[in-house]
């Protein structure tokens, strides 16, 4: 496999090789990318390890979906911990370099930082976080939901442990669906254990394919 094969746009793949000097598509990506990347854009759930390659899965999922045009949230990923949000970022704003896209890191806010109420809205067209910091700035409607076209929940299984995180992914995801029913939703999990299946069930809506 080949990542000229993808349909991937002239940035990426210069991001791909000259950024991240990648030469081809590892197995989960070449499995997954094709799925993630073409119409209908279906819902994907996959098995996925620490080392596998699965950021470059839904970091080229979320840069590919974004209309450079559109100045407002269109992909969101959900991470369980501050390092992890803000590892993928930088993933993505290598990978992305060439794009022009931007992208916003939503962690938890230290003592001194402007109340979420008082803050502008985000405009950045990729925005990663944890869950708590994401819906306090979905409630406070400081992160619109309507544009978006790709959601991600990266560790679904760290993330699921914690009740809190369980609630506010649930919720988030409720947010979205209400008022936009066209959102593809990636969930990327090491284990497969019965909150991890719950959860796919309640969330995951279309046709969806599990990879190991
Ligand atoms: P991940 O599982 O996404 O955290 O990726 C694990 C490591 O593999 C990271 O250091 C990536 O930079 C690297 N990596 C991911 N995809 C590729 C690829 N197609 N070619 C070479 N290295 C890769």
């Amino acid at each position: 496999a080949r990542f000229e094969d993808l349909s991937l746009s002239p940035e990426l793949l210069k991001g791909l090789y000259v950024e991240m000097k990648f030469e081809k598509p590892s197995k989960i990506q070449a499995i997954s990318l094709p799925m993630i990347l073409s119409p209908p854009n279906r819902d994907l759930i996959a098995q996925a390890h620490n080392g596998s390659g699965k950021t470059t899965c839904f970091v080229l999922g979320m840069l590919s979906r974004v209309d450079p045009k559109v100045q407002a949230p269109q992909a969101l990923c959900i991470c369980p911990t501050r390092e992890l949000a803000i590892q993928n970022i930088e993933v993505l704003r290598r990978m992305g370099k060439y794009t022009g896209i931007a992208s916003e890191c939503l962690v938890p806010l230290d003592r001194d930082a402007v109340h979420v109420s008082k803050r502008a809205p985000i405009m950045a067209q990729v925005v990663i976080g944890t869950p708590g910091t994401v819906k306090k700035f979905i409630s406070f409607k400081k992160l619109g939901t309507t544009r978006l076209r790709i959601l991600v929940f990266d560790e679904a299984d760290q993330m699921l442990a914690e009740d809190g995180f369980r609630d506010d992914s649930l919720r988030i995801m409720k947010d979205i669906e209400k008022e936009n029913s066209k959102c593809q939703v990636l969930l990327f999990s090491a284990t497969f254990n019965d909150t991890v299946k719950n959860f796919v069930s309640r969330t995951v809506r279309m046709d969806h394919n599990k990879l190991f």
